[in-house]
C-alpha cells in the first residue's frame, strides 16, 4: 500500500470532542442544551443500531437526546403529528427521521414537514435550495463529512478536478454541490455514464457513492488522487461463513494508485454521525443567536 489512509475514526472523534467543548460553552453562555429528536418507525434491525449508536454519541457530545420509536403500522398523520410536535418543542433543536421508512408512509411528505431550521439532515427542499445556491443552509451529513475529510487530506482543493460517481439526493448531488463550492471542477457520473472508468481517470478527488461492492477498480484512479469511499456494501466472506462490510472501491487496488484513501469501515461512516450532531450544534446556536464555532 502506497496511499496515505484518510482515518476517518480519529477524524470523527475529534470533530465529536470539538463539538463538545462548543455544547459545554453554548450551555453556560447561552443556557441552551441541543437537543435531537430521533424518530425511526418500524423495527428494521441497520436503522435500530444506527439509531441506537446517535443516541449514545448525541448524550456524549452534552447533548440531550429523544427517541421516538414507532410501530410499523403508523399511519401518515400519527407521523405528521408527532413532527409538529417536535417542530413546536423549544428543546428540541435537529429532528431526524430514519429513513427507509414504511412503503405506505411518503417520505417527501414527511420530510417537508420538518422545519427547516431543524432538519438536521439537510434533505428539506428548503435547505437543498439554499446549499445550491451557496445562501447557508443545511448540509446533508454524508458529503459534509466526506468533504471535511477531503479538505484535511489535501488542503486547498480550489481548481482540482473532481468526479462524483452517483448522482442520489442525500449523498452525490449535495457532494458536488459542496466540491464545486469550494473551487473544484466537478463532474458527476452515473449508471448510464459511458466510459466511466477514463471519467474517473481524469480526478484529483474521486468520490464514489454507489452501493456496488469494489466498483472501481485501481486502474480507474489517478496516480496521486484522494479517493473518498462512501459506500457501505455486506457481501459474504470468502470462507462462506458470515459477512463483512466493503466500499464501493477495491481497497487493495486502489490504495496502490491513490495519493490517500478512506477505508471501509473506518473512513465516511464514522464522520456521518459526528456531523449529524455538527449539525444540531449548529441549529441551536442559530435558534438562539449564537456565533458558532468553525467546523472546517
Ligand atoms: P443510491 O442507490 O440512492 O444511488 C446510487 C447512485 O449510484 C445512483 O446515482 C446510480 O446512478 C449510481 N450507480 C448505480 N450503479 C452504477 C454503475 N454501475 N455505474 C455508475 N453509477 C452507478 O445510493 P446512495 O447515494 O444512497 O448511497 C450510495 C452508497 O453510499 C451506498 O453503498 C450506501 O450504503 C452508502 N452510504 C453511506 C453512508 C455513510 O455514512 N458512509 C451514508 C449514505 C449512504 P443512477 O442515478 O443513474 O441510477
Amino acid at each position: 500500500m502506497t496511499a496515505i489512509l484518510i482515518d476517518g475514526k480519529g477524524a470523527s472523534q475529534k470533530l465529536r470532542e470539538e463539538i463538545a467543548t462548543a455544547v459545554a460553552r453554548l450551555k453556560l453562555e447561552h443556557a441552551v442544551t441541543p437537543g435531537l429528536a430521533v424518530v425511526l418507525v418500524g423495527e428494521d434491525p441497520a436503522s435500530q443500531i444506527y439509531v441506537k449508536n446517535k443516541a449514545r454519541q448525541t448524550l456524549e457530545a452534552g447533548m440531550a437526546s429523544f427517541e421516538h420509536r414507532l410501530a410499523e403500522t403508523i399511519t401518515e398523520s400519527e407521523l405528521l403529528s408527532l413532527i409538529a410536535k417536535l417542530n413546536a418543542d423549544p428543546n428540541v433543536h435537529g429532528i431526524l427521521v430514519q429513513l427507509p421508512l414504511p412503503a405506505h408512509i411518503d417520505e417527501k411528505a414527511v420530510i417537508e414537514s420538518i422545519a427547516p431550521g431543524k432538519d438536521v439532515d439537510g434533505f428539506h427542499p428548503e435547505n437543498v435550495g439554499r446549499v445550491v445556491a451557496g445562501e447557508g443552509g443545511v448540509v446533508p451529513c454524508t458529503p459534509l463529512g466526506s468533504l471535511i475529510l477531503i479538505k484535511q487530506a489535501v488542503g486547498d482543493i480550489a481548481g482540482k478536478n473532481a468526479v462524483v460517481i452517483g448522482r442520489s439526493n442525500i449523498v452525490g448531488k449535495p457532494m458536488a454541490q459542496l466540491l464545486l463550492a469550494h473551487h473544484c471542477t466537478v463532474t458527476i457520473a452515473h449508471s448510464r455514464t459511458p466510459e466511466i472508468a477514463s471519467v474517473a481517470r481524469t480526478a484529483d478527488i474521486l468520490v464514489a457513492a454507489v452501493g456496488r461492492p469494489e466498483m472501481v477498480k485501481g486502474d480507474w484512479i489517478k496516480p496521486g488522487a484522494c479517493v473518498i469511499d462512501v459506500g457501505i456494501n455486506r457481501v459474504a466472506k470468502e470462507s462462506g461463513e458470515g459477512y463483512k462490510v466493503v466500499g464501493d472501491v477495491a481497497f487493495s487496488e486502489a490504495s496502490e494508485v491513490a495519493g490517500c484513501i478512506t477505508p471501509v469501515p473506518g473512513g465516511v461512516g464514522p464522520m456521518t454521525i459526528a456531523c449529524l450532531l455538527a449539525n444540531t450544534y449548529l441549529a441551536t446556536c442559530r435558534s438562539v443567536g449564537a456565533p458558532p464555532m468553525e467546523i472546517f
